[in-house]
């Protein structure tokens, strides 16, 4: 598993970035290591931690699971695969401001984005306005089978409710204080959905900071 932890990263306070989970949705892992690449030269005095592509098989092989037809994305609940239990290993006891997990959705029609923020102000439709600049705004009322507006999601987590089986629901359930999973369109063009995530990893990290 390859990440990277900026020397400016304390045990709280900084921004968690993640991509390629899925491995059928490049924009995602892309669009994060291009941000990185971009920000090359000031990337050691921002307290990041970045995990550029979780699931490094499949996007080799452009499928969403990994080796073992497995949907890590499912599977925060089990202490069984290697590669998520090294990812735990390394978050235990940090603490972030904000996690960010990168997606994309074949079925979308637009940018969206899902954010758990407790009380915090909503950052989602300053990322989505960034977007939009690369791509549409998904339109639809209902995404996913919950209510969004102009591709803003908002999600609140009921761990009673919901297992902890996603890797947003368990970062907002152990580490992070706000918690949002972009998605962009997968049909769209390709440096589009790319510049779409900069973008929005972009504006995520100047409002934590601001
Ligand atoms: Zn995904």
């Amino acid at each position: 598993m390859h990440y990277f932890i900026s020397p400016a990263l304390k045990d709280s306070g900084g921004v968690y970035l993640s991509a390629g989970i899925h491995g059928d949705e490049p924009a995602a892992t892309e669009g994060l290591y291009q941000w990185a690449e971009l920000h090359r030269s000031v990337l050691r005095e921002l307290p990041v931690m970045v995990f550029p592509c979780l699931n490094p098989w499949g996007l080799i092989h452009n499928r969403r699971t990994d080796s073992e037809n497995r949907d890590l994305n499912r599977c925060y609940n089990l202490d069984s695969i290697p590669r998520i239990q090294a990812q735990k290993e390394v978050l235990r006891a940090r603490r972030f401001r904000l996690a960010i997990c990168l997606h994309e959705d074949y079925d979308a029609q637009g940018a969206y984005l899902y954010e758990i923020r407790n009380k915090l102000t909503t950052f989602g439709q300053e990322l989505l306005a960034a977007a939009g600049f690369y791509v549409p705004i998904d339109p639809r009322a209902k995404i996913e089978g919950r209510r969004a507006d102009q591709g803003w999601i908002a999600r609140k987590v009921n761990l009673k409710k919901f297992p902890v089986i996603a890797e947003a629901i368990y970062l907002a359930a152990n580490h992070s204080d706000r918690t949002i999973t972009t998605e962009t369109p997968s049909e769209y063009d390709l440096s589009a959905r790319v510049q779409a995530h900069i973008a929005m990893i972009q504006r995520a990290v100047e409002l934590s900071f601001v």
